[in-house]
């Protein structure tokens, strides 16, 4: 059976592609897009070692674009690198930084430039989430939620831009969450910060329009094979048949988010800024936001 016959399927809009739960390069790809539509270019990844961000990284290079893997373990993001460049071809660059320190991105983006001379598309993927309710969540803990995560998009945001975006333009992806929309439980942390992230790319896409850049957010859903989703209870919630309540009725998959982000990234969206891709299979509209039943989740997640 040939590509044109699958895609040619009923229902193929909703299948998801191919994926592999592990933090490896995926053993086969079958072009959606075309394959060169990031050629020449360089994209900027903070969180590209692991999980969702790996994948974007992995996708955007079977796309013709070379990457900067950024995140604070260099070992972890050298890996990755290794298993990149020998699944795609591409050229990756590992580079060390906590978003939290701007000095730290500086160095990391000034090291990209010197090896690629340009940097097209920065994705802020970095961030940090757990499982508490409010009433037992330090003010340590919910401080340094924020701290990486929207502190951590808005200084590298920042840096990108002043060292290369402002006079050459460029493309911002903030990967965000959708925990706020309904207040979900066990989770203000990650929730207020994420609602502040997609308010920053609504504040930045209006300031930095004017010199190219667009700047939008992506809230995935439950997506399989990351470590969101083992530590906030996703295998859980599909063992309880609670995927059930979901409009797709399944997670989502880390190529899925890849493939958004691609659009988000490409040309394809050149008329789209300042707004939030939802990529959750219908998920936040239905799903249980239940204490008790989520409060069950933390602590068989916890053990
Ligand atoms: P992950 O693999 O844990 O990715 C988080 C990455 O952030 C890691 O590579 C980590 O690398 C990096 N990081 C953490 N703190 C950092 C810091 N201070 N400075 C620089 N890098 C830092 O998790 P994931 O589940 O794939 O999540 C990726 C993104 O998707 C996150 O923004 C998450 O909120 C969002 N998201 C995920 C889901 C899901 O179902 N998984 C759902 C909604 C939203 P180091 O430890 O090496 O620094």
């Amino acid at each position: 059976r040939g590509p044109a016959s699958a895609m040619a399927e009923a229902g193929a809009a909703c299948r998801p592609p191919p994926d592999v739960d592990t933090d490896d390069c995926l053993r086969e790809y079958r072009h959606l897009f075309s394959p060169d539509i990031l050629a020449g270019q360089v994209a900027f990844i903070t969180g590209g070692g692991s999980g969702i961000g790996l994948r974007v990284a992995e996708i955007f290079m079977r796309h013709g674009c070379q990457t900067v893997l950024a995140s604070r373990n260099l070992q972890r993001v050298s890996e990755a690198s290794k298993k990149l460049v020998a699944a795609t071809g591409q050229q990756c660059l590992p580079v060390s930084l906590d978003v939290r320190q701007p000095q730290t991105i500086a160095a990391a983006v000034d090291e990209a430039l010197k090896e690629f001379k340009r940097i097209d598309i920065l994705v802020n993927g970095a961030a940090g989430n757990f499982l508490c309710p409010a009433s037992a969540l330090s003010f340590n803990a919910f401080k340094t939620v924020i701290d990486i995560d929207t502190i951590g998009t808005f200084n590298t945001s920042k840096i990108l831009f002043e060292k290369y975006f402002r006079d050459h333009g460029g493309v911002i992806v903030n990967i965000t969450a959708t925990l706020s929309y309904r207040g979900q439980a066990l989770q203000v942390h990650a929730g207020s910060a994420k609602a502040a992230i997609d308010a920053m790319t609504r504040h930045l896409a209006v300031e930095w329009g004017p010199n190219n850049i667009r700047v939008n957010s992506l809230a995935p859903g439950p997506i399989t094979g990351t470590e969101g989703y083992r530590r906030l209870g996703g295998k859980f919630a599909e063992d309880a048949s609670q995927f059930k309540t979901i409009p797709l009725q399944r997670a989502g998959n880390k190529t899925e988010i890849a493939h958004s982000t691609l659009y988000l990234a490409s040309p394809l969206s050149s008329y789209v800024t300042g707004t939030t891709l939802v990529v959750d299979g219908g998920s936040w509209l239905t799903s249980a936001n239940n204490f008790p039943a989520l409060l069950g989740i933390a602590s068989s997640s916890a053990k």
